[in-house]
């Protein structure tokens, strides 16, 4: 650690001043001295003192032209020891923050994430046993335990050294000061040991083999973008596998992108019996220590292979070789507050910035990538064909107004007699039903028999969501968080249990399964069932171990698993996404309903898959019934085509959001009225949001539209910088938008 000892003044070279970006939504890189004999070269991360507290930042340019005045000039206070964020990753940083239109430091304290990680390493150093035992050092019987157990000489924490001595910490720290220890760095943990990249490769298919080849050969060899089109259930990790493997020969570092890291499990297990021990992982869930750690370990090139959450994009790689985008078609890639930026873009920018190859995995490509893939500006390779011979699921719809649910003595139940004859058919197999519906909790409106009153979130525009706890009723925003315990009275009328659960959530249907299928083992897998990633984990496991016999999910389910026994999946309601829905309703529906699809008949079995729906001839159930993803995609390409939306055009939103109404209102119209004329961009709005009230704030939004080739950035930045914008208010701008609501 450099500390400036001397005053500023003292110490001060008047003409060496750098500019440093510090994590704050600031628009400008502010100026500091750097103290006399220091080297900053750019990217140094410093701490500086900033509105008086001290800060880390990074140096971003030298300041040569700064006319700041030596006697209010600030001082950097330290710098870090860590390497220096890399030209790539500045650009990278400025790159985000010009398209999402973000403050620059909102975009590096992303980057900077850990502060901890910062601060000089005092981590656990280790002792050894010095060469002999040093002269006039009395031996007593504990310090000869120590003496001998560390006669290998490997490093050892003093804790444990102290536990396999049967002594204190105090008395290892003792012989330490006294020259009977000597303190030794101890080896790096083992969640960052080296994979082996030919631990135990696979045999690979012949399909699979070509797709290996093609994303080996791209490494080391620069920027290039490839979209892995493999069917559910075809070997995409493994192939995928062969390309970080060939990172890991030439020395570099991989990156997994993943939507839902705390269902990784199963790929974490993948991983480890490929390559020999764990990746390094990163989501929100991680200790303070593990997250310093592990942003370290990747900045320092020790740690090899990561898998994380979109926010894994902006650690500060050594030696990035290559990213995987896993299920890239998710919209969960989206971060929807603070720097709005979709990951798999933003993973096809890093790679180019980088020159390392990207790839894309998905068995649904989105529209924008596949629009790539066809315009030549990404490769495709394509796993037809599941892994071993596994046949693809046959879709069957169950058509909602010829064969209804009955109801039954409990009142009304949303199976239909032909997929509860499914059901009863495969448990009656000894075999694992799946049934999707994307809800969580019990029913999702609430309302009171007497007077109609809806149960509404009081910071929202939102119904409440009723969950049943055991015989607790609970009242749930699942927008906000709010939650109440339903209350003995309607609010309304003050009627006595009056109120009916409307529509059904996965609770609901669990309990129909119960009433219909006493025997069958019940298993609700939804987000908010369980604490933390260990106990989807421990869910996941009791699935793959048939300790389950029908499983009731929300989309949490549809992504990625492999439950051999798993035989039928019934969608619930498969017209539910289609409702209301923003530009793509139908391909989210699609690929969710086709990932959930996949997960039927994996393993030897055959699988079936019975979708619920009032309107087989809607054109994505019908597409789905036939397995034909190309038709589906085609007609939705067309129509996103005649109407100029992505990925033929550009959309920016601006919500315009106040705890007042009329003011948000006031200044969506006053942003309407300068909205600037240019050729071809479009104004849709101003409107109240569908969620027009959000934890208490008032929002209305407006939508922009632009043909491909404009670049929207600066159109909208002096758009804005033109209409004032009270201290109360707050406009956000997002980038090609993915929530409309
Ligand atoms: P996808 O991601 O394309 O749906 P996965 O990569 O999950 O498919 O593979 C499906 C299953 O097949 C997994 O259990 C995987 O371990 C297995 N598998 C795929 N390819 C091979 C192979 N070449 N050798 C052995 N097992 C394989
Ligand atoms: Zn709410």
């Amino acid at each position: 650690m450099i500390r400036a000892h001397a005053t500023p003044e003292e110490n001060a070279d008047a003409g060496r001043r750098v500019a440093v970006r510090v994590p704050l939504p600031v628009g400008a890189d502010y100026t500091y001295g750097v103290p006399e004999g220091w080297e900053l070269p750019p990217g140094t991360v410093v701490k500086v003192p900033v509105g008086g507290r001290e800060l880390w930042g990074a140096v971003w340019a030298g300041a040569e032209g700064d006319a700041t005045p030596a006697s209010k000039l600030k001082f950097i206070a330290e710098v870090a020891p860590t390497p220096p964020l890399s030209p790539a990753l500045r650009k990278f940083v400025d790159w985000v923050a010009e398209y999402t239109l973000s403050a620059p430091g909102a975009v590096l304290r992303m980057v900077l994430s850990v502060p901890a990680a910062l601060e000089p390493v005092t981590g656990p150093s280790g002792v050894v046993r010095a060469d002999a035992w040093p002269a006039g050092v009395r031996r007593t019987p504990a310090r000869q335990r120590l003496w001998a157990i560390l006669e290998s000489r490997e490093p050892m924490s003093v804790a444990e050294a102290a536990r396999l001595a049967d002594v204190g910490d105090a008395a290892v720290r003792g012989l330490l000061g006294e020259g009977g220890l000597v303190s030794a760095a101890l080896p790096p943990p083992e969640i960052f040991a080296a994979p082996d990249a030919d631990a135990a490769c696979p045999v690979l298919g012949p399909e699979q083999d070509a797709a290996a080849a093609v994303l080996k050969r791209g490494i080391g060899a620069g920027f290039a973008v490839t979209l892995l089109d493999g069917v559910t259930g075809s070997g995409k990790t493994e192939v995928y596998f062969e390309a970080v493997a060939e990172v890991l020969r030439q020395g570099g570092q991989a990156l997994v992108l993943v939507p839902e890291i705390a269902l990784t499990a199963q790929w974490l297990e993948r991983f480890r019996a490929r390559f020999g021990v764990a990746p390094a992982v990163w989501h929100s869930g991680l200790t303070p220590a593990q997250r310093r750690d592990t942003w370290r370990a990747v900045a320092q090139g020790e740690a090899k292979v990561l898998i994380g959450a979109r926010s894994a994009l902006f650690l500060p790689f050594a030696a990035l070789g290559l990213i995987v985008v896993d299920e890239e078609h998710e919209q969960a890639f989206k971060q929807e507050d603070g720097v709005l930026y979709h990951g798999r873009d933003m993973a096809v920018v890093r790679g180019s910035i980088e020159a390392i190859p990207v790839v894309l995995a998905s068995a649904t490509p989105s529209l924008e990538t596949l629009a790539n893939a066809r315009a030549g500006r990404y490769a495709t390779v394509v796993l037809p064909r599941r892994h071993g011979g596994a046949e693809m699921p046959t879709v069957d719809l169950v058509d909602l107004r010829k064969t209804p649910p009955e109801t039954g003595d409990r009142g009304r139940n949303w199976l239909a007699p032909p997929l509860v004859a499914a059901i009863g058919e495969t448990l009656e197999k000894g075999e694992q039903v799946l049934l999707y519906l994307n809800r969580r909790g019990y029913a999702p409106l609430t309302l009171c028999r007497a007077c109609g009153h809806r149960m509404q979130c009081p910071q929202c525009t939102a119904w409440l969501v009723e969950h049943r706890d055991g015989g607790r009723k609970r009242l749930q925003c699942h927008h906000c968080g709010h939650a109440e315990r339903m209350p003995d009275v309607c609010p309304s009328c003050g009627a006595e249990d009056s109120f009916v659960a409307c529509g059904p959530g996965v609770e609901r249907i669990a309990e129909e399964v119960a009433a219909r299928f006493p025997e069958a083992r019940r298993l609700i897998l939804a987000s908010d069932q369980f604490s933390g990633p260990g106990g989807a984990a421990a869910a996941l496991d009791s699935i793959a171990a048939r300790e389950v016999d029908v499983i009731v999910g929300t989309q949490m389910v549809a992504k990625g698993h492999h439950f051999p026994g798993l035989t039928l999946v019934g969608v619930v309601d498969a017209d539910v996404g289609l409702a209301g829905g923003d530009l793509r309703a139908a391909e989210r529906t699609f690929q969710l309903l086709h990932q959930v699809a996949g997960r039927a008949g994996r393993g030897d079995l055959h699988g079936r898959v019975m979708m619920q729906t009032y309107d087989p001839a809607q054109p994505v159930i019908a597409a789905l019934a036939k397995g034909d993803r190309d038709a589906f995609v085609a007609a939705e390409q067309t129509g996103r085509k005649a109407l100029g939306l992505p990925p033929f055009g550009r959309l920016a939103a601006v919500i315009v959001a106040a705890k007042d109404d009329a003011q948000a209102a006031a200044i969506a119209r006053d942003l309407a009225r300068a909205f600037p004329k240019a050729e071809g961009l479009r104004l849709y709005g101003p409107a109240p949001a569908i969620l027009s009230r959000l934890r208490g704030w008032s929002r209305h939004r407006l939508l922009v539209s632009a043909p491909r080739d404009v670049r929207l950035q600066p159109l909208l930045r002096s758009w804005l910088a033109g209409v004032a914008i009270p201290r109360a208010a707050r406009v956000r701008i997002d980038i090609d938008p993915y929530s409309f609501l």
